[in-house]
């Protein structure tokens, strides 16, 4: 992949502040005055027609979180590699020339780490090439800024790149809400949610609730910004977000940097929330100065300083939120989060009786830091400080140490100030400014074998089982970067750098000092490499789009057949899953819900036939789909937790799946099985969820009637047990007029086409 020496229009970036503001200004009308949060501000100025979305269903305006169906039109669409091929297939069956809103694609996803940057890039873009070539020439066709394969992760790029306060932007990517703490609202989506970005259509999404986390005090010592969401995911867990937007606020929020409320806003994906956003600071103004973007950090300036603009990106005083948490920076200790879970959270100061207790490993492997959860300028140099304590006192790392750069301008910038230099002079490894290890493309040198148990320490965002190296026994924990690094150093997971010591060679004991960093770079940022900087986002129509014929990862979409003009009968229940199930479980290695553990058994990726006969879950799904049976899955709570994959949706429609019942959804994934024709249902009665089992057949009543009057009434299921007794399960379900347009058309898609027709 090669690019643009050209430069992209930098003017696209700028919100439309004068719009917003118009736009504000009507929402307060119809609300009439009505004091609103940060995020509602934000969210209702990019209404299509704020009336239509803020009177209807909302008893006149009087309850709109919750109960609005938010038409709206994001400023901005980016996309990563792995999502950005499914999305750009479905844009490209729209047949329109060029995106309606600029737009970025990121190769970041596909980039091994192993044995550092040199290697391990040259060797990804050869064996994605197909891929990448796909996307760099549907990007020039279509106008879309292009950052090849090396450039950056796509929050990292994106924060430094494009989001900015009062911007709305959709990402295909589930930590999307990074660019939050620089203001913006960040939603990640699936690809065909993007897609109704790109085309001008209103994107859709319920009116989320609004939590208020509330910072007092300071961070000193040791604690990071990384601590506020590690003791915040623990609080609300894995769903307590779900249905929400966290929006920071407080005297505690002018005391982190920029970066750092990115890191915060990044990792509001692992409790559920739709997103999360920090309001105005005066530190957003020397970021966006630093990044080369003194014309939005002018226009940010004037709106934040303006009298009567201000209020845009505050929110006003004595706003209400649906819930308050409140956490004093000054009190918060470190934390660890872990394993295989992120909201299993520690204080550093118990997390030595923690392994005890819990036999977790007493060593581990390998400290990770950096990817786009933590790899700023703060936060290395943080680490670069111990690395250098270390170092004076004759230390190595006993772990293996690996550091992700978030993008070519963070790496270009640390190697210019020597603190990579002395991150590898320590024996660290600098892998590609990818997601890498993140995402399970680590190729493990150490012998750590597959199905061993073991841990790893890093500063990432995410650790469920076989996220890193495929190995689901490997145990990660999440810490800040400079926890991660001081660990490496003792090789133990019950070391405290706070308060333990370490040997060094001469037998003396070392305790490291409180790490100390800087902000940003005094010499601002380096550009770098200038083959990573993306292509000019200009449309060129002459261009071919290259999709390899012998693919076979990428083929143009074909579609889903209509929903049947009758009530779904005689669907079987594939599976019952138990637990977590996550979009990892549900599409790891492009394939069907292999890691989901079956109810009734305990066993993973075992289902059983009719006939009792055993197969893996995607071979009885082809099976079934040979034999014309469509089918059923059964899920317990938050459904579809992690990315924004629509690959975990559109799966399961592939091979015959046409209803999903759970007990409770995670967002992103729930509005992704609608956009690809599969009805998600919940249990009116939790404890329904016993009364089924695998291999039951399921019909419907009253699903049509549901679809055809655009989501009024409710579906019930009539349930045939295999000894020929029959259950009846109540449900709900949360389709929107739109949402069953896409059901009865058989996928959003199919819609889409059907419109462009007409
Ligand atoms: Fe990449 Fe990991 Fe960040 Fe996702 S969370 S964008 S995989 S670095």
């Amino acid at each position: 992949a090669s690019t643009s020496s050209a430069a992209p229009d930098v003017s696209s970036r700028i919100p439309p502040y004068p719009k917003l503001l118009s736009k504000l200004s009507e929402v307060r009308r119809i609300l009439d005055k009505r004091l609103l949060t940060l995020a509602e501000k934000i969210l209702y100025s990019h209404l299509d027609r704020p009336e239509e979305s803020l009177l209807t269903n909302t008893q006149n305006g009087a309850s709109i979180r919750g109960q609005a169906n938010l038409k709206l039109k994001p400023d901005r669409v980016a996309m990563q590699d792995a999502s950005a091929q499914m999305a750009l297939l479905q844009f490209m069956s729209c047949g329109l020339p060029t995106t309606a809103v600029p737009a970025s694609i990121h190769c970041d996803h596909m980039i091994v780490g192993e044995k550092g940057a040199d290697t391990d890039l040259p060797a990804s873009i050869r064996g994605n090439k197909e891929v990448f070539d796909f996307l760099e020439s549907a990007a020039k066709k279509y106008g879309i800024e292009f950052w090849p394969p090396g450039a950056g992760i796509i929050h990292q790029s994106v924060l430094e790149n494009y989001s900015a306060p009062g911007l709305m932007m959709l990402g295909t990517d589930s930590h999307t809400p990074n660019a939050g703490g620089l203001g913006a609202i960040a939603i990640g989506v699936g690809g065909a949610d993007a897609v109704d970005a790109l085309v001008d259509a209103p994107w859709e999404l319920k009116a989320p609730r609004i939590l208020g986390v509330r910072l007092e005090g300071e961070l000193s010592g040791w604690a990071s910004p990384k601590d506020v969401i590690l003791n915040l995911a623990g609080q609300l867990t894995v769903k307590g977000g779900t249905g929400f937007i966290i929006e920071y606020f407080g005297s505690g929020v002018e005391t982190l940097s920029c970066t750092g409320m990115a890191t915060i806003c990044n990792m509001g994906a692992e409790v559920g929330a739709t997103t999360s956003i920090f309001p105005s600071s005066s530190r957003h103004i020397p970021y966006l100065e630093a990044t080369h973007r003194t014309l939005i950090a002018a226009a940010a300036g004037t709106i934040a300083s303006a009298p009567e603009a201000r209020n845009l990106l505050r929110a006003d005083c004595h706003a209400e939120y649906d819930q308050v948490i409140t956490i004093d920076l000054s009190e918060l200790e470190p934390h660890i989060n872990g394993p295989f879970t992120p909201d299993l959270s520690t204080p550093l100061s118990k997390f030595s009786d923690m392994v005890e207790v819990n036999s977790w490993p007493k060593t581990f492997g390998a400290g990770l830091i950096g990817s786009c959860t933590n790899s700023s300028y703060q936060d290395m140099t943080r680490a670069e400080d111990l690395v250098k304590q270390a170092s004076a006192a004759g230390l190595r790392p006993k772990a293996d140490f690996f550091i992700s750069p978030g993008s070519e301008q963070i790496r270009a910038t640390l190697e210019r100030d020597s603190t990579l230099n002395t991150l590898s002079s320590a024996g660290g490894t600098v892998l590609a400014n990818a997601c890498g290890p993140c995402i399970g493309q680590w190729k493990r040198t150490d012998d750590v074998r597959k199905g061993d148990s073991n841990a790893i320490f890093t500063s990432y965002n995410r650790n469920f089982p076989g996220r890193n190296d495929g190995n689901r026994a490997t145990m990660n924990f999440l810490a800040s970067p400079e926890l991660v690094t001081a660990l490496a150093y003792s090789g133990s997971t019950t070391f405290n750098p706070m308060t333990d010591t370490l040997s060094t060679p001469s037998g003396e004991a070392f305790r490291f000092s409180p790490p100390r960093g800087e902000e940003l770079p005094s010499a601002g940022f380096a550009q770098g490499n200038p083959a990573f900087l993306p292509t000019t986002g200009k449309a060129d129509p002459s261009i071919e789009v290259q999709v390899d014929p012998h693919s076979s990862r990428l083929a143009l979409l074909g579609s889903f057949a209509p929903f049947p003009q009758t009530e779904l009968s005689g669907l079987r229940v594939l599976y019952k899953v138990k637990g977590q199930c996550t979009t990892d479980t549900i599409s790891a290695a492009e394939n069907t819900l292999i890691g989901a553990v079956n109810a009734a058994t305990g066993e993973t990726n075992t289902a059983y036939d009719f006939d009792g006969s055993q197969a893996t879950i995607p071979e009885l799904a082809k099976r079934w789909k040979g034999e014309g049976k469509e089918w059923i899955v059964v899920a317990e709570h938050n459904y579809g937790e992690g990315s924004a994959r629509e690959h975990a949706a559109l799966q399961l429609r592939y091979l015959g799946g046409r209803v999903l019942l759970a007990k409770s959804f995670a967002r992103i994934h729930e509005t992704n099985l609608k956009k690809q024709g599969v009805v998600p249902l919940t249990f009116v009665n939790e404890g329904d969820y016993d009364l089924l089992d695998a291999c039951d057949e399921v019909s419907n009543e009253g699903l049509l009637d549901v679809l055809r009057s655009g989501g009024q009434g409710q579906v019930r299921l009539k349930v045939q047990k295999r000894d020929g007794k029959e259950v009846v399960v109540e449900t709900k379900h949360t389709l929107s007029v739109d949402q069953c347009g896409f059901i009865l058309a058989g996928s959003a898609l199919n819609l889409l086409a059907l419109k462009a027709s007409e």
